[in-house]
């Protein structure tokens, strides 16, 4: 065995001094990307008659008016701005909106991942070239990132979480069927040695990342949003255990007191957050935990839950959670509170990501911070920032145009003209 394994890496050798020329053009690809615009993440400023110089997959130069090697392929996109791809820290591309309650019993686990691979590539079209998915059913999500880094489906880059940990009988449970059927959700471990033991099990089977319920939620049943459900122990045990095996955490939370125990507990995000009160905002500042806040998908979903038949106490629920959650994330917006973009797709139709800057916008944030939400920012809560998030030498080479300026009118990012992931143009 190994005598044919240097006899094959040395023909390989052998192939690549006779032919340089080949193995060189192959691995050196050079392309410029030049528009009238660009937007620098980290600074928030744009910049003019902006090149950038790709070299494979990767950003080599970014500048203003950079010279033009006479070998790179020229891709002009004229009066256009060029932003960094967009980051969704929250999605779940293998749920669908029509999927709510009951509707969800009847949806196996090789469909749920089959529509998870119409949906990355709708949400890659929409301009966002990574995301962080936080929660599906039988690893379908793990299984889509493996095809999407395969190249085997077109997508975004995806950080997975697998199943969510949750308490029995909780958010991340599943209350829909009587006793008998003895359902139990495959996130579902309570109690310090069981929440420890289910983190290195989703671990096993490929989670990027952890997520944790932390309070009820609102489209379940029989469950709180207000009340908390994992213990400052088992959370501080989760957390433990995720971070020493080099993995964040995400905990969804809405109630006030889940979301100071899950951040004294060390989580890394909060999402949704939507009774966030002054304690809590700066309790997250001092921990720097960010804040993914998910609003758009409550204009969607009041405008829909009719037709797609959502169960009425999940109704109720929504009616009362989502405009006091607009009004304490307003606060928490104008408090300082550390914000990385997120929007919980499946609530509404994968695809119309970007409409959630708009409503962080309403809220009082300025374009340009929007914009930083799902970029350097989100790019830093995924520990990716040495890779996406900015357009800088040695990152990947994930890029959008659009018409108009985002900063003046940040819905621009509704209308993504162009999308380019690890160099590969993926819209045109
Ligand atoms: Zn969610």
């Amino acid at each position: 065995m190994m005598k044919r394994a240097h006899a094959s890496l040395l023909s390989l050798l052998i192939v690549c001094l006779l032919f340089p020329a080949i193995s060189r053009q192959a691995a050196g690809k050079i392309v410029a990307v030049k528009a009238a615009h660009a937007f620098d993440a980290r600074s928030g400023a744009m910049i003019d008659n902006a090149v950038i110089i790709i070299e494979d997959a990767r950003v080599k130069i970014f500048g203003a008016n950079i010279a033009i090697p006479a070998e790179a392929e020229l891709i002009d996109l004229g009066p256009k701005t060029v932003l960094p791809g967009l980051i969704d820290c929250h999605t779940h591309l293998t749920f669908e909106p029509n999927q709510m309650g009951y509707a969800s019993l009847g949806v196996s686990v090789p469909r749920s991942a089959l529509s998870g691979a119409k949906n990355a590539r709708l949400t890659l079209e929409a301009g966002f070239t990574t995301v962080r998915n936080v929660g599906a059913s039988g690893y379908a999500d793990i299984a889509l990132r493996d095809a999407i880094n395969a190249g085997d489906v077109p997508g975004p880059r995806i950080v997975a979480s697998g199943p969510a940990l949750g308490i029995t009988g909780g958010h991340c449970d599943n209350n829909l069927l009587a006793p008998e059927f003895n359902h139990v959700d495959e996130g579902v471990a309570d109690g310090v040695p069981s929440v420890m033991r289910k983190t290195r099990e989703v671990i096993k089977y490929g989670a990027d990342l952890i997520k944790i319920c932390s309070t009820g939620g609102v489209l379940s049943l029989g469950d709180d949003p207000k009340a908390s459900q994992y213990t400052l122990e088992e959370m501080k045990a989760i957390v433990g255990e995720a971070h020493r095996l080099g993995r964040k955490v995400a905990a969804h939370a809405h109630g006030g007191d889940g979301i100071k125990l899950a951040v004294l507990a060390g989580v890394d995000s909060i999402e949704h957050g939507s009774y966030i009160d002054d304690e809590a905002i700066k309790l997250m500042r001092e921990h720097g935990t960010y804040l993914v806040p998910t609003l758009y998908l409550g204009d969607w979903f009041m405008e829909n839950y009719q037709r797609i038949g959502v169960p009425a106490p999940m109704v109720a629920k929504a009616k009362e959670v989502m405009p006091i959650a607009r009004k304490n994330i307003a606060r928490a917006f104008a408090q300082g509170v550390p914000v990385a973009f997120g929007t919980d797709s499946a609530v509404y139709p994968h695809g119309l990501n970007g409409r959630e800057f708009a409503v962080y916008v309403k809220l009082g944030m300025t374009p340009v911070r929007a914009i930083q939400t799902a970029t350097i920012h989100a790019s830093k809560l995924l520990g990716w920032d040495d890779r996406i998030g900015t357009i800088d030498a040695g990152k990947y080479a994930d890029l959008i145009a659009v018409d108009g300026d985002p900063t003046k009118d940040v819905t621009e990012l509704e209308r993504v003209k162009w999308v380019m992931k690890g160099g590969i143009i993926v819209k045109r």
